[in-house]
């Protein structure tokens, strides 16, 4: 293959104990900030992506050139290819997968379902086939989300609450994920950690969510709408600021194990688990369109809507006692400081601030 060199000096840690991670979705949101870190410490990383047009395809151009820099190869592929996948595990010996490749957003779901049943659920599946396969086997870190908590009226949600009234398409494959993870850990002895992501933000974020969309129309002057839920009860967000989110994936992948041996033949069972990954501190639209309001210094047009149904739950609310204990999760970012950082990405990315502009080449 044309990438073998690329993708051996992509995988080399630094030190001889270092992680070799293959991370899907790398260049994503999450994918490429959990990718640079972990080549920042001196693991080994291999990303793949196929670069869907689900977003600006530019955004992901970008990050990918991040990664570049950083000596980060992405294989420009789906993560459905089981020949590609073959080759890769044949050639590198994967400590772990970061499996962070999906199709994301609740709304989208109504109009393409299939995509997110192509990457969430296949795509998944054909990713886990490969790891049961390899030898050795890598341990598994894969991204779900707190949308499986779906129409769960109690709060906080923690791990052990019910999972079974998804709201949306996207929130149903995502618990499919974790009930395949099940089946994987029980008849091939792989270790699969699923995070359950509560609303992710900050710089080079994704275009698609409300943070990042209201901050381009605001700058546009163009009206944003703020949907509300029943009697007019504002929507609310555990919003959790990526590099919170980083520490935690990076705390789940040296905390699952290293890789087995081939067919489960192992001692003791491998382990299945499942942590949320929130703040632990809901904000509402309202307050968020404020402090954004506040670093972009312009204030927004506001039209409060009903919420329609389109998969979108009331609120969310994230108890990480579990994750704080198992991998010291702590996040310490809050919404201010957060979104603060993401305004100076923005603008800086879209060329905005000329002061800004000049740090970025
Ligand atoms: P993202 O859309 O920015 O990243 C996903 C990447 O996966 C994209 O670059 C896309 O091109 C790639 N991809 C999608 N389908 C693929 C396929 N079949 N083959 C190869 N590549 C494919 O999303 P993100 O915000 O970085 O999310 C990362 C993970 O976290 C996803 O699994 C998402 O569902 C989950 N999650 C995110 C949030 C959040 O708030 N950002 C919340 C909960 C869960």
């Amino acid at each position: 293959h044309v990438w073998e060199t690329q993708v051996r000096q992509s995988c080399l840690p630094k030190k001889s104990e270092g992680l070799i991670v293959l991370v899907t979705g790398a260049a994503g949101f999450v994918g490429t900030h959990v990718s640079l870190a972990l080549k920042k410490r001196g693991d080994g990383v291999l990303g793949i992506d196929n670069f869907n047009s689900y977003y600006e395809v530019s955004l992901k151009r970008a990050r990918q050139e991040l990664l570049e820099k950083q000596e980060i190869f992405i294989i420009e592929d789906d993560i459905n290819n089981k020949e590609l996948l073959k080759v890769l595990f044949d050639l590198i010996q994967f400590t772990h997968l970061m499996h962070l490749a999906a199709q994301a957003g609740v709304r989208y779901a109504m109009q393409n379902p299939g995509s997110y049943v192509h990457s969430n659920i296949a795509g998944f599946v054909t990713l886990l086939e490969a790891c049961k396969d390899a030898s050795p086997q890598p341990a598994i870190v894969w991204a779900s989300s707190s949308s499986v908590y779906g129409l769960n009226s109690k709060v906080p949600f923690s791990e052990s609450d019910r999972t079974d009234q998804p709201a949306s398409l996207y929130a149903a494959t995502k618990k499919a994920g974790e009930e395949i993870a099940h089946t994987y850990n029980h008849i091939y002895g792989l270790s699969i950690t699923g995070l359950r992501f509560f609303t992710v933000y900050g710089p080079w974020g994704r275009p698609d969510m409300a943070y990042f969309s209201f901050t381009r129309d605001i700058l546009k002057g163009k009206p944003i709408s703020i949907f509300q839920g029943a009697n007019k009860q504002d929507l609310a967000r555990d919003f959790t600021y990526i590099d919170d989110v980083v520490k935690g994936c990076m705390a789940s992948l040296d905390t699952a194990g290293k890789s087995t041996g081939s067919g489960g033949k192992k001692k003791g069972p491998a382990p299945l688990r499942i942590f949320n990954l929130g703040n632990t501190s809901p904000v509402t639209v309202p307050n968020l369109v404020s402090i954004l309001e506040k670093y972009l210094k312009v204030k927004a047009k506001k039209n409060t809507i009903k919420m329609p149904r389109n998969g979108d739950v009331p609120f969310t609310h994230a108890n990480v006692s579990l994750a704080h204990a198992q991998l010291g999760y702590n996040p310490t970012t809050n919404l201010d400081v957060g979104l603060k950082r993401f305004v100076k990405w923005y603008l800086s990315y879209h060329g905005l601030e000329p002061s800004l502009k000049s740090q970025r080449s």
